[in-house]
């Protein structure tokens, strides 16, 4: 049987960026992933917004990687000429009970470390975006967009430059782990078996079953799986801002809100809708809670210019009933399997906080 040194699982933002990282630090690294190509499941379903870690539970893994992440994402992107726009967000409030929030919206977005929010009177906020209905608004200048698929054929480029191989049409069908070594079976059209000393499951949405296929990882340290959808509609209509713009969030949701491509076309969403089995068709009929809530904000938004784009799937961890989750990232502290390390839960903002969970992923595996 074969002997590599890591095997990652998953060729999505998050794998590859771990494939790089375990690479460059001169691993040997084989990525293992069932699709024909990378990138194709939740890394090519999401917004390609930088975050800037506002609303996430100040002391958890989402803020604090975020925050870490992001500086690491401008500078990756900066310094190797990947599309990106630091073109920065606004939270808008509507009336006054909103605008009173922005407060304490800001205040948490300092407690994660997030030290450049601006609040704006209305007027302040429409000399930015003069089509925008607001009484106040919140200026998140560190927020941004990118170009997702750039960012990772850079990162597979780099990853193979430091030595990393890739298996795709290649699933993980099970493992074993025993005695610091782990054992896989992978499928596919060349069905293999390998050794690995590290294994790194970064397999997204089937991250928990890949976790319960492997012989050794105890049951009850795998969290339940969750599917929530995340439907996108496109606009036909010239959308004429020039920031992402954004509602204050509402309980269980940030609302109804604006983000742009690299190109300026504007979409909106993602909404959220729990479901039972993947499925990635957008209902058109959910058309109809978008435009009362994106005209509180844009007004003039035309009838009829909504059209059902695409949607993704956020790999819950956590039931509908609690209203937020972290990422989990077990290492062989946590679990007690030598040589593993799951990613579970690694929904928004995982784009963001790609290059500081690689990072965090060489800590836990002890590289
Ligand atoms: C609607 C939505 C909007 C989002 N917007 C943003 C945003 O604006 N900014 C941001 O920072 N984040 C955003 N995110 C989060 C971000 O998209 C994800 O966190 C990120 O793409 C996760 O990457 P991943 O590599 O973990 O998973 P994936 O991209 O899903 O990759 C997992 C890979 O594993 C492979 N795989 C699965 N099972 C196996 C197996 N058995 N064997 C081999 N391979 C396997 C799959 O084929 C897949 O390629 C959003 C997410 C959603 C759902």
């Amino acid at each position: 049987m074969d002997r590599v040194d890591c095997v990652v699982i998953g060729a999505g933002v998050v794998g590859l960026a771990v494939a790089r990282r375990l690479a460059q630090a001169g691993r040997e690294v084989i990525v293992l992933e069932e699709a024909e190509a990378i990138g194709t499941v939740t890394s090519s379903r999401n917004s390609e917004v930088i975050h800037a870690g506002i609303y996430y539970r100040a002391g958890s893994w989402m803020a604090r990687m975020c925050v870490s992440g992001k500086h690491a994402l401008y500078r990756y992107c900066g310094e190797r000429g990947i599309p990106h726009k630091n073109c920065g967000k606004l939270i808008v409030a509507t009336n006054a009970k909103e605008t009173e929030k922005l407060q304490s919206i800001k205040a948490h977005a300092e407690a994660n470390g997030v030290l450049d929010m601006q609040l704006l009177p209305g007027e302040a906020a429409r000399a930015l975006e003069p089509a925008l209905a607001c009484d106040a608004a919140l200026l998140s200048p560190s927020t941004g967009i990118i170009d997702s698929h750039a960012y990772m054929l850079s990162l597979r480029g780099e990853a193979e430059e430091a030595g990393a191989a890739f298996a795709f049409h290649t699933p993980l069908i099970r493992a074993k782990a025993e005695g610091g070594t782990i054992e896989i079976e992978a499928g596919g059209e060349a069905p293999m078996t390998l050794q690995c000393g590290l294994l790194v499951n970064a397999a997204g949405l089937s991250a928990t079953t890949v976790a319960r296929h492997i012989d050794g990882m105890p049951i009850d340290r795998i969290p339940p799986a969750y599917l929530a959808k995340g439907n996108y509609f496109s606009c036909n209509a010239r959308a004429p801002f020039s920031h992402l713009i954004y509602p204050v969030p509402e309980p269980g949701g940030l609302g109804v809100h604006l983000t742009l491509d690299m190109a300026g076309q504007a979409r909106f969403g993602p909404d959220v809708e729990w479901i039972e089995t993947i499925d990635y068709e957008v209902d058109p009929s959910r058309a109809e809670r978008f435009y009362p809530a994106i005209r509180k904000y844009w007004p003039t938004l035309p009838d009829g210019a909504l059209m059902p784009s695409y949607s993704g799937i956020r790999p819950k961890i956590v039931p509908p009933a609690v209203a937020t989750q972290d990422f989990l990232m077990q290492g062989p502290r946590d679990h007690g399997v030598a040589g593993l390390v799951n990613l579970f839960g690694i929904e928004s903002p995982g784009l963001t906080s790609s290059l500081a969970i690689a990072d965090h992923v060489a800590e836990l595996a002890e590289i």
